[in-house]
């Protein structure tokens, strides 16, 4: 992602016209390979609009993304059905992912059909080999969607976004639907996928805690900006930007040490997306603004620093 910003149009209605809104603004970060990158924030942040522009269901108006260093809208023909199979998504909820008439089989062949893979026989083994792998048993192919638990279906959507064999996976809230045992088992999955098989993983999620739990960098947006961007180590100790440490304040996290006093918690409302605060984004419900923070947006930090902070104040002081 370089400097990447896309917009959409916001609501019209009787008395005001459709107005842009920015959901994404030149956001930049690297994804290395073999990472687990968690992308964190409030709903709003652009958490999905990143997805959906890694996906290539929306393009981005300025900057560029690139994979294996050529721009994703640059892809064609063979090397586009190539981009198709590389990158693949989980989203939140399974029972959307899945077609409730098809049984598990049928869905599970669906992306060796899409791209002509295999004889029969062939994807049957295929099929066999990926159920083993996100541990599902063979007995769940000739059942139907509404006959499996919400894990079980996730597993299955797991399976089918790993069939073409991808090197890039974009999990969407994916565990956000299911319940705390069975979200430790989902996360367990992906991460020993990730051992297994070499994925570079983008997770993305409100929930900070189980990002720093998961994620090797996070990446935490707020109104489509970029906040900052650094390692789990300095995340897990609080982080170094008012809205992460905000976050962090916010969530109810089982140890009391993590706890950052109270004047830290978040305050107010996020602003409307179609009315962003001058200046820094956050100055509105930062515990810290000053003056400057209404006036002065913070300019970006290098590309290469491994922690970047878009703060006036803690910008350049952290490691
Ligand atoms: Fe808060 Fe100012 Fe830093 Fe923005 S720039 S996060 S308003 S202190
Ligand atoms: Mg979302």
């Amino acid at each position: 992602f370089d400097q990447v910003s896309v917009s959409y149009a916001g609501k019209s209605s009787l008395f005001r016209p459709a107005r842009k809104v920015r959901a994404v603004n030149a956001v930049s970060f690297q994804l290395k390979q073999g990472e687990v990158l968690g992308i964190v924030g409030e709903s709003g942040s652009g958490k999905s609009t990143m997805a959906k522009l890694a996906m290539r269901m929306l393009k981005p108006e300025q900057g560029e993304i690139r994979y294996r260093g050529k721009a994703l809208a640059d892809y064609r023909g063979r090397d586009e059905n190539c981009l198709r199979k590389e990158i693949q998504m989980v989203f939140q909820d399974p029972n959307a992912s899945l077609n409730p008439r098809l049984t598990i089989e049928q869905s599970l062949r669906e992306p060796f059909y899409l791209h002509d893979l295999g004889s029969s026989i062939e994807q049957h083994e295929e099929i066999t080999r990926l159920l083993k792998l996100v541990g599902l048993p063979v007995s769940v192919l000739h059942r139907y969607p509404h006959e499996l638990s919400g894990g079980q279906k996730q597993r299955v959507v797991i399976a089918r976004a790993l069939a073409l064999q991808p090197k890039v996976l974009i999990a969407d809230e994916a565990v956000a639907a299911l319940d705390a045992s069975v979200k430790a088992q989902i996360i367990n999955l992906l991460l020993s996928l990730r051992e297994q098989l070499g994925l570079t993983i983008i997770f993305i999620s409100h929930d900070l805690p189980l990002v720093q739990i998961m994620c090797d960098r996070v990446l935490v947006l707020y109104l489509g900006q970029k906040m900052e961007l650094a390692s789990r180590a300095a995340i897990a100790s609080g982080g170094a930007h008012p809205y992460t440490r905000a976050l962090w304040a916010s969530s109810p996290v089982a140890d009391p040490s993590r706890r950052l006093q109270r004047e830290q918690l978040l305050q107010g409302e996020i602003p409307s997306p179609l009315a962003p605060p001058s200046g820094c984004v956050f100055h509105t419900r930062c515990p810290q603004a000053a003056a400057i923070c209404r006036e002065k947006p913070v300019s970006p930090p290098a590309q290469s620093d491994a922690h970047q902070v878009i703060c006036h104040f803690t910008q350049g002081n952290s490691v």
